[in-house]
């Protein structure tokens, strides 16, 4: 299912260009247009799913696959000292993209931890 008025489901279709670096079946990855570490890669599932809100067991796969994509993407980036994921959800989470994503960052040692 795709949202044609989705900037991440556009994306998705190749009607918006992105810088790819990870896609299968469930999982397409591609570098932040506004990066915020040397490495900031946006891990989005293939089913518009709105926000974290919205998992539930009819699609928790997709979310099992980014985590999955993840870890491949991260070695595949270097980033063996670590990094970070981060899920924005809804107006006081920040998000302003409403398909579901995961932010990867790391490249640097990160600073400024909320948790
Ligand atoms: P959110 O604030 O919803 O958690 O994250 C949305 C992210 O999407 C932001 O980090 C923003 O820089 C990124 N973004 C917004 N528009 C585009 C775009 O057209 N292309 C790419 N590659 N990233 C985008
Ligand atoms: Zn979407």
């Amino acid at each position: 299912m795709k949202s044609d008025s989705c900037l991440f489901c556009r994306i998705l279709t190749g009607e918006i260009p992105s810088t790819k670096v990870y896609e299968d079946e469930y999982v397409f990855a591609f570098r932040d247009i506004n990066p915020q570490a040397p490495v900031h890669v946006l891990v989005v599932p293939k089913e518009h799913i709105c926000c974290a809100d919205a998992v539930d067991e009819s699609n928790s796969v997709y979310v099992a696959k980014c985590f999955e994509a993840i870890a491949k993407i991260a070695a595949a980036e270097g980033l063996e000292n670590g990094y970070r994921v981060i899920n924005n959800c809804g107006e006081d989470g920040g998000q302003t993209v409403m398909h579901l994503h995961f932010h990867l960052i790391g490249g640097i040692r990160l600073s400024d931890k909320v948790v």
